[in-house]
């Protein structure tokens, strides 16, 4: 495995816990995880995301992107039962709601909530919001969406809980950077050859490339062509001093016009996060985020920055995101997964496990 993102190293986890034998690979591994861009350098996927796991209330109600996210919904509860451990304590956080910016998405959100009662949808108008009182001068009165499965999980404590299983489940851990890999022969016995910047080398039957944007370059002197362009998002962490009443019910993740505001302990609030074409956080986005198109209430604009960081999404170029690919035999691309990953690492690593049992006959 190479990468050890939520995606890498949550894969690494599910296939060792299946009984393979699995090395995961990345730089990163003899790090602690931490935010910091102190160096301000974007930080990697995982541990700049919100973790916000948004599936249910997804548009789409077919085609594989749904499927993925079905499936990553069901196995969440299960994966952190299993990584849930009282040094690196693992926990679900919902419901999650969505404020509709005007009539028409409350009436898309209502048609969505019809539909889908069964997998805990309720719309809410400005005036009912029922058994959940929405923490929020409603803007403009349109009312919204209550989802009661979707929420998030922290980042963070699930990379400490992946990193802990990990080693309970004896995959090798080895900090460095792929350089190269190429195939060492054809025909039956295939085997995969991997040089690191540690100068030591790995040979492995399987190769699964879970480096996100570092994907692309790995593969070019092979020849497989998967372009991304990376897209960096921007976090605000704020000290609000909101009315007391409005934190009461504030849920595990409150969107408005495309923007997640988590609360975490007292009177904070994580605002984020912006969507800016290349690698260099722009001034200005940050700003122009947190006015939310005008839907923003007085205290929220008030609020004072206390921290603020950045990272790089992956998102595939002309191919929608995720990139799940068998390549060559024995060799796997899960990567690609934009604004998603936190989400649909789960459902990904069930892909690559059920490819792997294909490759080998099991
Ligand atoms: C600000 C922000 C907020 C986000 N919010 C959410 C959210 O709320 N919910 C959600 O689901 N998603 C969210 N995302 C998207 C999500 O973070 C990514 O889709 C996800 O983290 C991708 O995971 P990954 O494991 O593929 O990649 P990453 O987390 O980027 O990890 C890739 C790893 O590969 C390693 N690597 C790269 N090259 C090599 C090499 N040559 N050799 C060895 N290792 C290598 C890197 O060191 C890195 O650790 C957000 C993203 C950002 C930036």
């Amino acid at each position: 495995m190479i990468g050890a993102g939520a995606v890498g190293a949550g894969t690494a986890w599910h296939l060792a816990r299946q009984g393979h034998t699995v090395t995961l690979i990345d730089p990163s591994l003899d790090a602690p995880i931490q935010r910091s861009n102190e160096s301000d350098q974007s930080l990697n996927g995982t541990t700049a995301s919100l973790g916000v796991l948004m599936g249910n209330v997804f548009r789409r109600s077919s085609g594989r992107a749904w499927r993925l996210r079905q499936r990553s919904m069901e196995l969440w509860p299960q994966w952190v039962e299993r990584l849930n451990h009282p040094d690196t304590p693992l926990q679900l956080h919902s419901p999650l709601i969505q404020l509709a910016s005007d009539p028409m998405e409350a009436e898309r959100m209502e048609a969505l909530a019809n539909q889908r009662h069964d997998l805990g949808l309720e719309s809410f108008s400005s005036v009912n919001t029922g058994s959940h009182p929405v923490p929020w001068p409603n803007p403009g009165g349109h009312g919204g969406l209550l989802s009661k499965h979707d929420g998030r999980i922290d980042p963070l404590a699930l990379q400490r809980a992946l990193r802990r299983s990990l080693k309970a489940e004896k995959v090798g851990l080895v900090p460095a950077r792929v350089t190269k890999l190429h195939r060492t022969s054809t025909g039956e016995d295939n085997r995969w050859h991997l040089e690191l910047d540690s100068d030591h080398t790995i040979d492995c039957a399987v190769v699964v490339l879970c480096t996100a944007l570092a994907s692309a370059l790995l593969l070019q002197p092979l020849g497989h062509d998967y372009p991304m362009g990376a897209v960096l998002g921007q976090v605000l962490d704020l000290q609000v001093s909101a009315p007391s009443k409005a934190w009461d019910h504030w849920p595990a993740v409150l969107v408005c016009n495309g923007v997640n505001l988590i609360r975490h302990g007292n009177n904070r609030l994580w605002l984020g996060a912006t969507l800016e074409q290349g690698e260099k956080p722009s001034t200005e986005e940050p700003a122009i985020m947190r006015r939310l198109d005008g839907l923003a209430p007085h205290w929220l604009q008030q609020a004072e920055v206390i921290d603020q960081w950045h990272g790089l999404r992956a998102r595939p170029s002309g191919q929608p995101a995720p990139l799940l690919d068998v390549l060559e035999p024995g060799l796997i691309l899960a990567s690609g997964h934009y604004r998603n990953g936190v989400l649909l690492a789960p459902a990904t690593a069930d892909w690559v496990c059920q490819q792997i049992s294909i490759f080998i006959g099991l």
